[in-house]
């Protein structure tokens, strides 16, 4: 399992999936050949075909006195989600986040970045007829704003549903706190406001004795658009925001030595932030 090394922080990821292509509806202007145009992006992030690599996984931070996840994924028996292969998935992520030596009751701490659905499925699990919280003593962390946003939410069914058994079920059991976008989690993790992709959206940065770390959430979905900031996902709720976010965030991060950790990056799934030309570049390794 990849993980990394923050000061006194440790960083591991836990995979749910990864996937190769399929990806022309969330970034439809990554074409094969526009994605085969910026070559760094292979072998990691694309292959030679020109077929973006992609993956859905959950972080989880250590710190000498926490244990926390950032988003949680898709989660196993859910039902009406709009990709087929989302739905009735019955994988092995809680086996491998315990087998990483994160047994669920010993999480303190949930993060979700954003209320999407792929970012809350494993917030809740199906036990004895209901969705019921897999992390029953954490604290689950969202937005203000972008709880109010999706809860408030009447056009889209699967939204509705998404927030009715990952979301809802949390809440009243009265594990959710509510926070602001810049909130301090603890001493070396807090929240970023990155808006754009969704309302309240936020990353999450890790700072210990001198270095620093950012997980993306969803403000870039793929590296290609490091290379291409005005490539929006089709999902982003406002595509101008959103590359004026990617835009503003990588070029600070392309003045610091910040260790990058992609939330669907495939495999090294981190990096650093480089200038290229008037654009941008993920170095690895
Ligand atoms: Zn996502």
């Amino acid at each position: 399992m990849l993980n990394w090394r923050i000061g006194d922080v440790k960083v591991t990821r836990v995979v749910e999936l990864e996937t190769t292509g399929g990806t022309k509806f969330l970034l439809p202007r990554a074409t094969y050949e526009e994605a085969l145009n910026i070559e760094w992006l292979r072998p990691h992030f694309c292959d030679e075909r020109g077929k973006l690599k992609m993956s859905i996984h959950a972080l989880v931070i250590e710190t000498p006195t926490r244990r926390m996840v950032v988003d949680t994924c898709l989660g196993n028996d859910k039902q009406g989600r709009k990709a087929p292969t989302w739905n009735n998935l019955s994988g092995p992520f809680l086996r491998d986040l315990a087998s990483a030596g994160y047994a669920r009751e010993t999480i303190d701490t949930v993060m979700c970045t954003h209320l999407h659905v792929d970012h809350v499925g494993w917030n809740t699990m199906w036990t004895d007829g209901k969705w019921r919280p897999t992390f029953p003593n954490a604290r689950y962390l969202m937005g203000r704003a972008e709880f109010h946003y999706w809860r408030a939410q009447r056009e889209d069914e699967e939204l509705q549903l998404v927030f009715a058994d990952s979301v809802r079920p949390v809440f009243d059991a009265g594990l959710v706190d509510l926070v602001e976008t810049d909130h301090q989690v603890c001493e070396e993790v807090s929240f970023v406001p990155t808006l754009g992709h969704t309302p309240g959206h936020v990353s999450v940065r890790i700072s210990s004795r001198g270095e620093d770390a950012l997980i993306t959430g969803d403000f870039v979905h793929h590296p290609c658009q490091m290379a291409r900031p005005d490539w929006a996902a089709a999902v982003d709720y406002d595509q101008a925001a959103s590359t004026r976010t990617r835009r503003e965030m990588f070029e600070k991060l392309a003045e610091t030595t910040t260790l990058v950790i992609g939330t669907h990056f495939a495999e090294p799934t981190a990096g650093r932030v480089v200038r290229d030309g008037d654009a941008f570049r993920l170095v690895v390794g």
